[in-house]
């Protein structure tokens, strides 16, 4: 007889491994199914590796800039290799502390592919241990996999994802990236701090689209002092290759020589086909479709994370795991607002943003007023040598409410859950203390403008 659980979860990234474990709090049997590494792509080639190169680079940065601060350094070199190591050797400890408190929590690991072979029924197909196991809920988390362009498909070598781009032996001396949006902008932040010489091309009018069009302006300013070249509105049409390094074309006929192309374009959601068959699920394209309480068409299975196409975030993961899981155990839970799963991107400087953005309050036809702070008037933001950058809060005028906050800035990442709590405040934001000197003020500055009431911005003419 096949094992039984109350509820499998097929994908151990970010969304797999928190409904696995929310489940299994909540007194249910689980078994959690990974093919790959325990963590998925956030632990194994996204999110963590990503920021953990981000973090060295940005050393390397901050050390060119001591001696402004007073302080005399001889010389700052990149050592690509103690970095790599440093990369793998956090994402190995973080995986396995993930896969200790897995364990801990008593859910089975089952190393394998997991394919659904009929409701309640599932095949692990693995070399070393295949099995087969009954659950009375399935929770899929099967995420994603890069975008490839046709006229340049990956070759793993010099037409690269992400995935190759986090792992390269050497720093390149040159990169085109194809895609100006957020991992495409984090890696030409990593490389060009290292010394590489890097060219984005993106098709749209600017940097990081889907945020307002003043922060695209700033980040594409702040990205050409690391001698970034910002090709907007440009498209790579074709990419030959010669011996190790590659000719790039664009529209407007200029050709760029480049030793790496890093396609990075946005991920697709995937879910094998078997699966999706055997369960009669219902696609929108690529993306298994699912309601607002994560249930897909097929009874008792659920969906969430990249798979389903919502957000294609780490943290959105999690949040839509909260909500499978509490259903997928006896209760009713829905996802809400969507816009107020806070946006990071952790270029140099920082951009963050939640709730609406102006363009969208603007597309919605609401009456808005936009406050706004910035770092270069913050005591501890001057003390610490990172001036630039902006605080936006836009107030809806009609409700006299907060609705959306975007930031660009230095850490600003790391201030977007504050503005997150903001959200919904009104003019009362005025009785909130705020630590002085900390670059929280500019938050609390922006968000009182946005009322009129700031107090050290000039006033308005
Ligand atoms: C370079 C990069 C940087 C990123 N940075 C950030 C960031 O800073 N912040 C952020 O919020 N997001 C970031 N992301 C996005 C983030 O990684 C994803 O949104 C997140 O990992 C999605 O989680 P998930 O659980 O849906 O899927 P995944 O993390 O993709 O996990 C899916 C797992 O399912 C497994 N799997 C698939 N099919 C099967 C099967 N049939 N059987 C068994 N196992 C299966 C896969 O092997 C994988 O481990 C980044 C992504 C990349 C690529």
């Amino acid at each position: 007889m096949p094992e039984k659980f109350d509820v499998a979860v097929i994908g151990s990234g970010p969304g797999g491994y928190a409904a696995s474990i929310r489940c299994a709090q909540r007194g249910a049997s689980v078994a959690l199914i990974e093919k790959e590494f325990i963590g998925g792509t956030c632990l194994n080639c996204g999110c963590i590796p990503l920021k953990t190169l981000l973090a060295s680079a940005h050393t390397l940065l901050s050390i060119k800039h001591a001696a402004m601060m007073g302080v005399d350094v001889t010389q700052a070199t990149a050592n690509w290799s103690k970095m790599q190591e440093r990369k793998n050797a956090v994402v190995s400890g973080f995986r396995k502390g993930l896969t200790g408190l897995i364990q801990t929590n008593k859910i089975k690991i089952l190393q394998g592919m997991g394919i659904v072979t009929t409701p309640g029924q599932i095949k692990i197909d693995s070399d070393t241990a295949p099995a087969q196991i009954q659950a009375d809920k399935i929770i899929l988390a099967t995420g994603s996999q890069p975008i490839q362009l046709p006229n340049i498909p990956f070759d793993g070598q010099t037409i690269i994802s992400s995935k190759e781009a986090l792992e390269l032996k050497q720093i390149p001396k040159s990169m085109v990236i194809v895609g100006g949006g957020v991992i495409g902008c984090e890696m030409a932040c990593v490389y060009a701090a290292l010394g590489a010489k890097v060219t984005i091309v993106e098709a749209l009018d600017r940097l990081i689209p889907m945020e307002d069009e003043w922060v695209g302006r700033l980040i594409a300013r702040e990205l050409k002092k690391l001698d970034i070249d910002c090709q907007t509105g440009q498209k790579v049409i074709s990419v030959k290759k010669g011996n190790g390094s590659a000719k790039v074309s664009l529209e407007n006929g200029q050709t760029i020589d480049a030793k790496k192309v890093l396609v990075s374009v946005g991920r697709r959601p995937v879910v094998d086909k078997e699966t999706v068959e055997s369960l009669n699920l219902e696609m929108s394209d690529s993306a298994i479709k699912v309601n607002e309480k994560m249930e897909t068409n097929t009874t008792n299975v659920y969906a969430i994370g990249d798979a389903v196409g919502t957000t294609f975030l780490a943290h959105g993961a999690f949040a839509e795991a909260e909500v499978a899981a509490i259903n997928a155990t006896g209760e009713d839970e829905k996802m809400r607002d969507y816009s107020l799963i806070p946006r990071a991107v952790y270029t140099f400087p920082e951009i963050a943003s939640v709730g609406k953005t102006e363009q969208s309050c603007k597309e919605q036809g609401l009456d808005i007023s936009i406050g706004s702070s910035f770092f270069k008037a913050n005591g501890r933001s001057v003390a610490h040598n990172e001036t630039v950058g902006e605080i936006r809060a836009t107030r809806d005028n009609a409700t006299n409410k907060i609705v959306g906050v975007t930031m660009v800035g230095a850490m600003v990442t790391e201030l977007i859950a504050a503005a997150r709590m903001l959200i919904g405040t009104t003019e009362k934001i005025t009785e909130i203390s705020f630590p002085h000197p900390t670059v929280s003020e500019v938050l609390k500055e922006a968000a009182e403008d946005a009322f009129g009431l700031s107090l050290h911005n000039p006033p308005k003419v």
